[in-house]
């Protein structure tokens, strides 16, 4: 069998856990299976060099963070590769640059485009344990883009696609993909499986145990996935295609604070405002979620909408850019808020799920600021302090 495993941060932060996958990795290795390793930087090593950026730049270029931000899976790709030579097991560690990982310029948010084989097929072929960075591509001017935060797991999906991997296992600090945060809500359940469409919304909403992007990926390559922990030998959560269920079922609670709350106040009430609007973001390259429109003093309308915190800087010039042709009183912003959402299949069949989950925050005293509906999810954006209550009390209620 071709085994790709990745490993986070948290499962290669020192030496010791460092010797631990080698010893998994061997595990599998000495069975006769191919195995490529994806890994995460050491522990919190990216926040760390991105804390240490805007100590020196409030913003830094995007460029310059991807060419910091990289050499965090520089160090434990080289490091792993160390340990497990030192069991006397053939192993090579190579970059994003090394095995030929294309994606497009947007650095901080690259996408993949295409990926070489040939080098890592034949370090394969020679019985080698093949390394990789996780989270790193190369642009087509040869400098270092990354995937966005969490990035390595769609690195490993993408290595088991194109390599066509019997499996894809990811291995991180919790067993197995539950309910809720098992952080934040102690009783929540590990599911068994779930199928992709359910875990995409889950990873889209903050769940961030797997990459959005890596789930999208698998679905639709058909790459098998589990979630399983570096640290306990437990069965894990496989992610798959449809089961066909009869009765709806939440699949699970999940909370993203990456987020920020623009406002903009006074706008014309006229034909053609919001498509200004949100064409002039588009442009500035800021993806919008959820969006409000309403009624403001004297003939006026207020638009409201959220964005990805790191977009806000972005989304007030856009806003204010001459060249958009909006006019408006005044932008209120709030980074102090949450969304939290339920996950399930056929949310919109089932009547009543948005009563208990509303009944759920009127019982916890929490206000509500903004709500967003799908087939498959509900969404609320509250006070980032209300955010870990919120999780729990809508938990609670559809136990
Ligand atoms: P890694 O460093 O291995 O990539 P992450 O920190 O990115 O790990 O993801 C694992 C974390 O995701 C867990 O520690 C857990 O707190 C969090 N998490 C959020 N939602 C869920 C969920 N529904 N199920 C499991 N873990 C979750
Ligand atoms: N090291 C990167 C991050 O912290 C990528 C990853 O861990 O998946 O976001
Ligand atoms: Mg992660």
């Amino acid at each position: 069998m071709l085994i790709v495993k990745k490993f986070g941060g948290s499962s290669v932060r020192d030496a010791e856990r460092i010797k631990n996958v080698a010893d998994r990795v061997i595990r599998d290795y000495n069975e006769g299976h191919d195995i490529v390793v994806v890994l995460s930087a050491m522990g919190d090593t990216t926040d760390n060099y991105i804390k240490l950026a805007h100590e020196l730049n409030e913003r830094p270029s995007k460029r310059e963070m991807d060419m910091l931000m990289t050499t965090g899976e520089q160090i434990s790709v080289a490091l792993l590769a160390m340990a497990i030579q030192a069991k006397r097991v053939p192993a090579v560690s190579l970059n994003a640059f090394q095995v030929g990982m294309e994606t497009t310029s947007d650095f901080m948010h690259a996408r993949l485009k295409r990926i070489q084989t040939q080098r890592l097929k034949n370090e394969l072929e020679n019985r080698k344990v093949v390394i990789v960075t996780g989270f790193q591509g190369v642009n087509r001017n040869d400098d270092f883009t990354t995937l966005g935060r969490g990035g390595s797991d769609t690195t490993a999906v993408a290595l088991a696609s194109v390599l066509h991997a019997d499996l894809c296992e990811i291995y991180t600090d919790v067993d197995g993909i539950y309910t809720a945060d098992p952080r934040v809500v102690p009783n929540a359940k590990k599911l068994d499986e779930i199928t992709y469409d359910e875990m995409l919304e889950l990873a889209s909403l903050g769940a961030k145990v797997l990459h959005n992007r890596s789930v999208e990926m698998a679905k639709k390559y058909g790459v098998p996935l589990v979630v399983r922990s570096s640290l306990v030998d437990a069965e894990g959560t496989v992610v798959k295609e449809d089961v066909p269920v009869e009765k709806m079922l939440i699949k699970g609670v999940t909370c993203d604070k990456n987020v920020a709350k623009l406002a903009v106040i006074g706008l014309k009430n006229e034909p053609g405002v919001a498509f200004k609007l949100f064409n002039i973001l588009a442009r500035y390259d800021v993806n919008v979620d959820i969006i409000l429109q309403s009624i403001g003093r004297n003939e006026t309308k207020d638009i409201s909408f959220t964005v990805a915190k790191e977009y806000l800087d972005d989304a007030i010039d856009a806003l204010n850019d001459v060249n958009a042709g909006i006019s408006f009183e005044k932008i209120h912003y709030d980074v102090d808020v949450a969304k939290v959402s339920i996950v399930g299949a056929g949310m919109m069949t089932h009547a009543g799920v948005a009563a208990k989950m509303f009944e759920a925050l009127y019982n916890a005293n929490v206000n509500i600021n903004m709500i967003s509906t799908s087939e498959i999810k509900i969404t609320v954006l509250v006070h980032a302090d209300d955010a870990n209550r919120t999780v729990k009390a809508i938990h609670d209620m559809f136990e």
